[in-house]
């Protein structure tokens, strides 16, 4: 019989805050007395913390679900967990494709997990909750945290907008800000524990906003200042900004907070106008580009990211040409490019005409083929500069080497000993990739 010493096993595909979900849900289970565990073979509860942003993304984890199959036949005790979204969204699908499956445990239910997992110990049928009517606990919960030196702290949770082809605001409900109080009090207890960079986290952080016991409305930018104070915190990130309102005060932030790095990631997602209102985004390109500009202005060198989308329903030829011409116009420093996929129960997946698959392979081909070229040239002007990079530990595709980034986010790999890890330090550029920096570290 299964007991809390058969460990659990965590697997999560997806963003931040699913890394960060994944992070509370092992912190839950070992609080209530379970073991957790990197190695899968060993676990006998195995949750997969589940993404359906893009349709690739679930494919990847119903192929994962159907070769757990065969083992769950072997293992009559196993528990294999489908978490997050698409437990969310498809309970009943994943209850009749994979009956092997155990628990479904949506986004609004991550609290009771512990509790779930005992029940389908006990129970031989399937377990599923996906907190119908219920918000998830927004106090700070408890974590088993995958870095000592990094964090992701979310200020919020939902969405309220409405963009057509996304499915987050039917899955994670509508955006609701954690107070300040609670922000601040776990960003202090994380940096007395040793981390030294956070990552805030909201699908749209521009829209922060919570009450302060002064009565007073609390802002993200405001909330910047206050976590800027906080000693042994020296990098702060965030994201994502919707462009559509962009505040002069967070970019002043962004200017003047000096723990604030200078990192800005700001979907696009298409250069032409008529595309974005079919997507519901609420701002044309040159809205966009004059953004950019004012950022720019304001905080000389700062990096900018991006998201497209190749392919989006009733995209043209021009169309694609306008996103393509942004790209180029912006030069982003980097792009997550996208192949679009409908998503159910959004708007867009009732849009015709759509593109044929093989012509947004072509496109989504040639926005990567432009963002390398761009990427490549954007990171070999930094040769021979010298960057401040914390290093965070061995290079995964290269132990032999560190791995750190520097305050703009870029990923420097370089030559150096185990005591540099935790620390900040100066290395020089000697190459780049579209990518990855080569540095080199005299100590
Ligand atoms: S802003 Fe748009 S793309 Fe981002 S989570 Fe909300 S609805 Fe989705």
């Amino acid at each position: 019989m299964l007991g809390k010493m058969s460990p659990i096993c965590v697997i999560t595909f997806g963003c931040q805050m699913n890394e960060y979900d994944s992070e509370v849900m092992a912190g839950l289970c070992a609080e209530a007395g379970w073991t957790i565990t990197d190695d899968e073979e060993k676990a006998g509860v195995i949750l997969i913390n589940t993404c359906s942003v893009r349709r690739h993304a679930e494919e990847r984890v119903w192929g994962r679900l159907f070769a757990l199959k065969e083992r769950a036949s072997r293992e009559p005790d196993l528990i294999i967990g489908v978490c997050g979204c698409m437990a969310q969204g498809k309970a009943s699908e994943i209850a009749r494709r994979c009956p092997h499956v155990r628990l479904i445990c949506g986004t609004r239910a991550f609290d009771r997990l512990p509790s779930l997992i005992e029940r389908a110990r006990r129970e031989r049928g399937g377990v599923i909750d996906v907190g119908e009517g219920s918000l998830p606990r927004l106090a700070s919960p408890p974590r088993k945290r995958e870095s000592w030196l990094k964090a992701f702290v979310p200020v919020m949770r939902g969405c309220n907008n409405r963009c057509a082809y996304c499915v987050v605001p039917a899955l994670r409900g509508p955006e609701v800000s954690r107070s300040g109080e609670e922000i601040i009090a776990e960003i202090r207890l994380l940096a007395s524990d040793g981390c030294r960079e956070i990552t805030l986290l909201g699908q749209n952080v521009n829209s922060y906003r919570a009450a302060r016991r002064d009565g007073m409305q609390a802002t993200f930018a405001g909330l910047l200042g206050e976590i800027a104070s906080i000693s042994g915190i020296e990098r702060i990130r965030f994201m994502t900004s919707h462009p559509k309102d962009m505040p002069d005060e967070l970019i002043a932030a962004l200017a003047g907070l000096p723990k604030v790095c200078p990192h800005l990631h700001l979907p696009l997602q298409s250069g032409s106008d008529r595309i974005l209102e079919g997507m519901k985004r609420g701002y044309t390109f040159g809205a966009y580009r004059l953004l950019v500009r004012k950022i720019r202005d304001r905080v000389p060198g700062i990096a900018l990211t991006t998201d497209l989308i190749a392919g989006f329903p009733g995209e043209t030829e021009e169309d694609f040409k306008r996103t393509l011409g942004a790209l180029e116009e912006i030069s982003f420093d980097g792009a997550f490019i996208f192949k679009y996929s409908d998503s159910e129960g959004t708007a867009a997946a009732g849009f015709i005409p759509k593109v044929p698959d093989e012509e947004i392979a072509r496109r989504h081909g040639i926005l990567l083929k432009r963002q390398g070229e761009i990427g490549l040239a954007k990171n070999s002007a930094l040769v021979g500069q010298a960057e401040e990079v914390l290093v965070e530990g061995p290079s995964p595709r290269n132990p032999g080497r560190l791995f750190g980034r520097t305050r703009a986010n870029r990923r420097v790999v370089f030559e150096g000993g185990e005591r540099l890890i935790g620390t900040a330090v100066c290395v020089t550029i000697r190459a780049a990739t579209p990518l990855t920096l080569l540095g080199e570290f005299r100590g």
